[in-house]
């Protein structure tokens, strides 16, 4: 959220806490109107709380509210909200940021019902408590039990994996509308976290003149369940998440009962879309990727250099006119480098466009002043623009990316050369050995290791030693019937609690690969879990750390490792670290990812398959890896043959 919707959702809060106090109308009113204010304005509220009076210029702002918004920019908070707060229960608050549930109505059922949260108001509609309540039909009711799912939903974040297809489906929609030059999907899920609050999708028409049908087309996809906001240039709504992803295949502690994919996602997501102008669009795609706070370096930085970056583009400081004249230099007072029009770079305007007869200051930013941009087609062009090297999306995070002097060679999809970690009809796995060897190959990978689950896995149909020995011959057996690409006969082998392996020493030392794996005890606590991981690391023959914590997004924390202790061990036992590319693990993620690149450890990228639909999951491991800073050279299923087959050899 951006500030300017904070501070319009705050205003918009006192005022429905006014009447719902039954305070004189006209206060909540006037705060309803700076509500609306806010929200409308084109530059950073942040900028304008600066100086009071450019606030006060603002119509709809009074003293009182110009003061509540510098008090909300300098402390993040506005006493006055407090207040009233205070006076309501929360549950009644909480109520009115159903949509459609007014102060009336939230009055209404507080002090008639006694209804004072939203679970107890859902309680009350389905036990039918509401139907005698005045001036509330059964129409108003059935509404109010759609916005009250509506808003639940958007409290919960939904997976990388459903989030991304759903946006390229729209994407692709996009792109097919006549007007159309560019579609995108922005926002976190462009930085590609691990789970995403909502799907920003950018879109550049040739005319804005044909904005109207552009967002249109938008609103009248399939896939949408309801209209939240319906505008020209800004458009929000809901997207149906069924039937995206049918069964889920995975390890066994993933697969579980149907219906699985809304238990983790909810059954919709908001989708938002922006129209842009074609010169914009490097900065708007910056501006709507984030995060916010790489966004606020990048403003400073521009600052400094006495510039101003929007999401229109970087533009050169210009004095914008003054109140009474244009023409007049402005005094003394701007904190802006004195550079009168007269002495303004050749790339800074020259002349503002015609302005309306009222004498006020310009607060409009610089793109609607006729500012030109220094910038702003391409990230690219703004980057070099501020003295940068290009940054990937997924690590502008504000973790030292700015300090960065060329544009790290994160590793990409097309690099993966090998997949180290695969299950058969061995144990829970849906190929056989040459079924899951071919698909590989078709694939593009020189090898494949073959890791089913080890004795204690019982669940997942775990081999016992025998089982192993006999497995060992099928895959010798492949080999000679697969060619072009090489076949590893491998184990995922439990990690017991206690930290030992499900196999002993010599049983491990006849496989290629040993992936080791925590999947019981996923409770224990941080020391245990620690202890756990790093006597399996300090075992000389395991290769790969497998899912190291066990998390499954939305679903099971999993571990909780001191990861400073792990990574330092890995780098020193050389045991690559996997990111299991499933979108419901993501394990590790990217936090402990960067961490464990920090610390010079070795990165595994894994698709743990079960199905030949796994390996599609490979691009939220590669994403993962590159928020982790993961290079090339120290992602071992990026390295050719030769130097991961002298790796595996060098343990053995
Ligand atoms: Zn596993
Ligand atoms: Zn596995």
């Amino acid at each position: 959220m951006s500030l300017n919707d904070a501070v319009a959702q705050r205003l918009a809060m006192i005022a429905k806490l006014q009447d719902l106090l039954g305070f004189d109308r006209f206060r909540a009113i006037s705060n309803e109107r700076a509500s609306r204010a806010v929200e409308g304005l084109s530059v950073d509220v942040a900028e304008l709380a600066k100086d009071k009076k450019r606030l006060l210029d603002i119509d709809g702002i009074g003293p009182k509210i110009a003061d509540k918004i510098i008090e909300f920019v300098e402390t993040g908070r506005m006493s006055e909200l407090d207040e009233l707060s205070q006076q309501v229960p929360a549950g009644v608050v909480k109520m009115m940021e159903i949509p459609g549930l007014g102060p009336k109505t939230a009055s209404l059922l507080w002090k008639t019902k006694g209804i004072d949260s939203v679970p107890r108001l859902k309680q009350a509609i389905e036990q039918g408590e509401l139907l005698d309540v005045p001036r509330l039909g059964e129409k108003s009711i059935a509404r109010l039990r759609e916005s009250i799912e509506l808003v639940e939903q958007g409290q919960k974040r939904v997976p990388l994996g459903i989030a991304l297809p759903i946006a390229e489906e729209f994407v692709r929609a996009m792109e097919r509308v006549p007007h159309v030059k560019r579609a995108a999907y922005a926002g976190s899920l462009r930085r590609g976290k691990d789970t995403i609050g909502d799907i920003d999708i950018l879109v550049c028409v040739d005319d804005l003149a044909h904005a109207g049908p552009v967002a249109e087309a938008f609103r009248a996809q399939p896939r949408v369940t309801h209209v939240l906001v319906a505008g020209d240039t800004r458009s929000s709504v809901r997207a149906a998440i069924r039937n995206l992803h049918g069964a889920v295949s995975a390890d066994a502690d993933i697969r579980t009962k149907g219906g699985e994919v809304e238990d983790v996602a909810g059954h919709s997501i908001q989708v938002d879309l922006r129209l842009l102008p074609i010169e914009s669009w490097g900065a708007a795609l910056m501006y709507f990727t984030g995060s916010k706070e790489h966004n606020i370096r990048l403003r400073e930085r521009a600052l400094k250099r006495g510039c101003t970056l929007t999401d229109y583009g970087l533009f050169p400081e210009d004095d914008a006119p003054a109140k009474d004249t244009a023409a007049e230099p402005k005094s003394s007072k701007s904190k802006s480098k004195s550079k009168g029009s007269a002495k303004a770079s050749p790339k800074a305007a020259k002349t503002p466009p015609p302005k309306k007869a009222a004498a006020q200051t310009d607060d409009r930013p610089p793109h609607e002043r006729g500012v030109k941009p220094i910038a702003g087609k391409t990230e690219e062009e703004v980057y070099h623009a501020l003295g940068l090297p290009y940054i990937p999306p997924e690590i502008r995070e504000d973790r030292s990316e700015l300090d960065l002097t060329e544009t790290p060679r994160l590793v990409e999809l097309g690099d993966i050369q090998a997949e180290l970690h695969a299950h058969t009809t061995a144990s829970d796995g849906a190929l056989s050995i040459e079924e899951l060897a071919r698909e590989a190959h078709r694939r593009g990978f020189h090898t494949i290791a073959v890791t089913d689950h080890s004795k204690s896995s019982a669940i997942a149909g775990g081999l016992t030693v025998d089982r192993l020995l006999e497995h060992i011959d099928a895959v010798h057996a492949a080999r000679a019937k697969v060619k072009g690409i090489h076949i590893l006969e491998g184990s995922e082998v439990d990690i017991l609690a206690d930290g030992t392996l499900d196999y002993d020493g010599k049983t491990l030392a006849k496989l290629d690969i040993v992936v080791a794996s925590p999947h019981t005890a996923l409770k224990q606590d941080p020391e245990a879990a620690t202890k756990r991981l790093l006597k399996a690391i300090s075992n000389p023959h395991v290769h790969i750390l497998g899912h190291p914590t066990g998390r499954l997004v939305n679903r099971r924390p999993g571990l909780s490792p001191d990861m400073g202790q792990i990574v330092r061990a890995a780098a020193e036992h050389r045991v690559a670290l996997e990111i299991n590319a499933h979108w419901m693990r993501l394990d590790l993620r990217d936090t402990h990812t960067k961490a464990a690149i920090d610390a010079g450890c070795l990165i595994a990228i894994d698709c743990d398959v079960h199905a030949r639909e796994d390996f599609d999951n490979l691009r939220y491991g590669v994403l993962t890896a590159r928020r982790g800073w993961v290079t090339r050279e120290r992602c071992v299923n990026a390295w050719d043959q030769a130097k991961l087959l002298a790796f595996l050899k060098s343990k053995r």
